[in-house]
C-alpha cells in the first residue's frame, strides 16, 4: 500500500476485493444449497438490536456481553448493540412474529455479519461473517445430529478437510444444580491459583471456567457434568452418540466442553481444526431448551449452531476463481461503434454479460481488454461487416472466427451451439 493513503479500513474489518467476492459468493452458494437440501428456511435479521435482548439471552456475565459487544446510545437514549451472535435475534423474530403458528417444528438458517470487539487475529475479526442454523420445536437428539451433519456437509462441499467434532452434555437445569455444587466445591480449593477471569467467573458464570484455556491443567480432576446427568439427560446423550454413529460421523466426547454462552442445555458441540491454533473452533453450538420460554415465549425446545465463515475461508483449499464475461464487442471505426452500442444493450437484454470499450481505444487495445476481461466470445464489427450486415464472432479459447448476420437471434443461435 502506498504511504499516500490517508484512510484505511477500521482494525478488525475486512475489505473484499472483486476476486475475494467471488470466493465469498461461492461459500454462500454452498451454504444455501445445502440448507435447502436440509429444508432450513432463511431468516435475515437487523444489524442491531436492543442491548437488553443480549443481556437476557447471551447472558450478562458472559465475555461476549461484558467485553466484546459494541453498544451505543441512539438519539432517543436507548441502548442498542450491534449483534454479536445470531441466536437471540432468531428467537426474538420467532416470538415477535408468532412463528409458532406456522408449525410445531421449524428450521431456520442465516448468513449475517456479526460484531465483536476482540483482539483481531487470524480468522477472528471484529466485523465477521457467520452462518448459523437453528431448529425450534424438537427436543430430539436426532435434531442435534442433523445439525452437526449439515455443518459437516457444508464444510465438506467447500473442500475443508480435517474437521474434528467434539461433543458433550452439560445437563439440564435439574441435574446441573448437583454438578454445580460439586464443581464449586472443587474450585473453592483452587480459587487463588485460577486466572483472573476465572476468579471473576466463579461468582458470575462458573460454567465458563470449565473450558478456560489458561487453567486447563488445574481442572483435570474437576467433576464434569457428564458424571452428574439425570436419567433423561443421560438417555438424550447416548441417543446423540447413536445417531452420530449411524451417520458415520467421527466425534470425540470432550467432558470439559461447555461453550461460553448462558443458554445452553444438554448437547454442546464444537467443530475444531488443528490449523487454527489456540482459537481452534471453526464453529459450534448446542441445545437451548430454556431460552424461548426465558425470553417470554411458550416453552419450546431448540438447538442450533453458528460457524465462523472467515475461519472456513482460511481452511478452504486456495482455488482461483475466474471471472468471465460472455461477450466483449470490438469495433474498428466510429460508425461501427454506434452499431456496437446498439448490439451491446440487445445482448444484455437477452441475458448475456457483455461489455465494450467506452474510452475510444484502438482496436488493438480493445482486443487486449477482451483478453483481460476473460471474454468467452468477441464480436468484431468493422467497415466490411457493416456493408454486409454481419459481425465476426470469435471464440476466444480456440481463436475460431465465424461470420454471423447482425441479428440477435442469429448470434444467440451461434453461441448456444
Ligand atoms: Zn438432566
Ligand atoms: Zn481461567
Amino acid at each position: 500500500m502506498g504511504s499516500d493513503v490517508e484512510f484505511s479500513n477500521v482494525k478488525g474489518t475486512r475489505d473484499i476485493l472483486p476476486e475475494d467476492a467471488l470466493v465469498w459468493r461461492r461459500i454462500e452458494e454452498v451454504i444455501r444449497k445445502k440448507m435447502r437440501e436440509y429444508n432450513y428456511q432463511e431468516l435475515q435479521m437487523p444489524t442491531f438490536e436492543y442491548t437488553e435482548l443480549f443481556r437476557k439471552s447471551t447472558g450478562k456475565d458472559t465475555d461476549v456481553f461484558q467485553k466484546e459487544m459494541y453498544t451505543f446510545k441512539d438519539k432517543g437514549g436507548r441502548s442498542l448493540a450491534l449483534k454479536p451472535e445470531g441466536t437471540p435475534s432468531v428467537v426474538r423474530m420467532y416470538l415477535q412474529h408468532g412463528m409458532k403458528s406456522r408449525g410445531v417444528f421449524q428450521k431456520f438458517y442465516y448468513i449475517e455479519r456479526m460484531f465483536r470487539q476482540e483482539k483481531p487475529q487470524k480468522g477472528r475479526l471484529r466485523e465477521f461473517r457467520s452462518f448459523g442454523a437453528e431448529a425450534i420445536g424438537s427436543k430430539s437428539a436426532l435434531t442435534d445430529a442433523e445439525l452437526i451433519k449439515s455443518a459437516l456437509d457444508i464444510m465438506d462441499e467447500l473442500g475443508i478437510k480435517g474437521i474434528e467434532v467434539k461433543i458433550n452434555s452439560i445437563g439440564c437445569q435439574k441435574c446441573r444444580k448437583e454438578f454445580m455444587k460439586e464443581f464449586k466445591k472443587f474450585l473453592q480449593q483452587k480459587l487463588d491459583s485460577l486466572c483472573e477471569d476465572c476468579q471473576r467467573r466463579f461468582t458470575t458464570n462458573p460454567m465458563r471456567i470449565m473450558d478456560c484455556k489458561v487453567d486447563k491443567r488445574k481442572l483435570i480432576d474437576a467433576p464434569v457434568p457428564l458424571d452428574y446427568l439425570c436419567d433423561d439427560c443421560r438417555r438424550h446423550f447416548s441417543e446423540l452418540e447413536k445417531h452420530l454413529d449411524y451417520l458415520e460421523i467421527d466425534y470425540k466426547v470432550d467432558t470439559f466442553l461447555a461453550r461460553g454462552l448462558d443458554y445452553y442445555t444438554r448437547t454442546v458441540f464444537e467443530f475444531i481444526h488443528s490449523e487454527l491454533g489456540a482459537q481452534d473452533a471453526v464453529g459450534g453450538g448446542g441445545r437451548y431448551d430454556g431460552l424461548i420460554k426465558f425470553l417470554g415465549g411458550k416453552d419450546a425446545p431448540a438447538s442450533g449452531y453458528a460457524m465462523g465463515m472467515d475461519r472456513m475461508l482460511l481452511l478452504m483449499p486456495k482455488v482461483k476463481e475466474y471471472r468471465e464475461i460472455d461477450i466483449y464487442i470490438v469495433t474498428l471505426d466510429v460508425k461501427s461503434d454506434i452499431i456496437g452500442w446498439e448490439l451491446l444493450y440487445k445482448l444484455r437484454e437477452n441475458g448475456f454479460s457483455a461489455d465494450k470499450d467506452c474510452l475510444g481505444r484502438s482496436p488493438k487495445a480493445q482486443f487486449r481488454e477482451a483478453d483481460r476481461q476473460n471474454a468467452t466470445w468477441t464480436i468484431i464489427i468493422g467497415g466490411e461487416e457493416r456493408k454486409k450486415g454481419v459481425v465476426q464472432l470469435k471464440r476466444m479459447k480456440t481463436g475460431k472466427q465465424k461470420e454471423v448476420p447482425l441479428d440477435i437471434e442469429a448470434i444467440k443461435r451461434e453461441i448456444k451451439c
